[in-house]
């Protein structure tokens, strides 16, 4: 297995779908992280990796057809749209399908080298029948259920550690023994209601990085023995930063970082291949959120150096 260096990284143009102006979704997150990746030499000199948008037959997979073609024919009753928290647009559209391919590729590249990141992806609120929480296509559980069809994998772990949990994906393989779902969140943030994941562990408010880390340290590398997984898919949501606006788990960047290094690192020392995505984040400057969610590929690029 020859790994390229650095690690492949997954970006579409299309990721940033054109809102309404004020709209509370940072989406101007997703060029930015592109622009800082770029900057910083982490994407490398032969550039990101340009996805084809998921096919229909994949979304079928895993979500109703009626969900799907309300989404892409812009006829998603009013209800649903609210409960996605994001307008139902052809750009909107178009972005929830480059994001499921984006997740897809890497996880291909992951199989074929061993590590690959999206610079989009982690939309594990959205469920069979509907989105929720900004979360159009549940692109893990697409991915996951593609490469299962195909015989690429047998077993998945997904890995959650976006600030919220992982409602929609642990819905999603209720009763699949092919995936195991592990999900480490705020207790008390949103969903109100949780789902049952295969694992859930529920940080108190204001963890901070070293009990967090300390937990993590105590649940992953059996949680990798005990599943023995084909593929890990890892969502790095940064929404458990002190200065997210929908945190509450207060690490620092410096936190993050070593999180980002433990779950990649943890999966490379046992061969098990990674595909990142980046999950929920939500800071009011932009620049600084870009930064945050560079840790993780500038992380899949340090583990490959070590
Ligand atoms: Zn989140």
């Amino acid at each position: 297995m020859a790994t390229p260096f650095p690690p492949p990284i997954v970006h579409h143009p299309a990721f940033r779908a054109e809102m309404p102006a004020g709209h509370r979704f940072p989406m101007d997150k997703f060029s930015r992280l592109a622009a800082v990746l770029e900057a910083e030499g982490v994407a490398g000199p032969a550039g990101f990796v340009l996805p084809e948008p998921i096919d229909l037959e994949s979304l079928l997979l895993v979500h109703d057809e009626a969900y799907v073609r309300g989404v892409i024919d812009l006829t998603l009753p009013a209800e649903v749209a609210r409960r996605v928290g994001l307008p139902n647009t052809g750009s909107v559209a178009k972005r929830a399908q480059a994001a499921v391919g984006g997740t897809l590729a890497a996880a291909r590249l992951a199989l074929a080298h061993g590590i690959a990141c999206n610079t989009a992806g982690g939309s594990h609120h959205a469920q069979a029948d509907t989105g929720a929480g900004f979360c159009v296509f549940n692109d893990v559980a697409v991915a996951a259920r593609r490469l299962l069809a195909e015989g690429a994998v047998g077993r998945v772990l997904v890995v959650d550690l976006d600030v919220h949990q992982g409602d929609g994906t642990a819905r999603i393989f209720e009763g699949d023994s092919s995936v195991f779902t592990f999900s480490m969140h705020a207790e008390k943030n949103f969903p109100a209601r949780k789902a049952v994941s295969d694992l859930d562990v529920a940080l108190p408010d204001g963890t901070g990085d070293a009990a967090y880390l300390e937990t993590l340290g105590e649940v992953l590398p059996d949680l990798l023995a005990r599943t023995a997984p084909d593929l890990v898919f890892f969502n790095a949501g940064v929404d458990p930063h002190a200065d997210d606006k929908l945190g509450r788990l207060s690490l620092s960047d410096e936190g993050l970082a070593r999180r980002e290094a433990f779950v990649l690192g943890s999966c490379l020392e046992r061969g098990i291949p990674v595909a990142g995505v980046i999950g929920g984040g939500y800071d009011a400057d932009i620049d600084r959120l870009a930064h945050r969610h560079a840790l993780l590929h500038r992380a899949a690029r340090k583990a490959l150096e070590a």
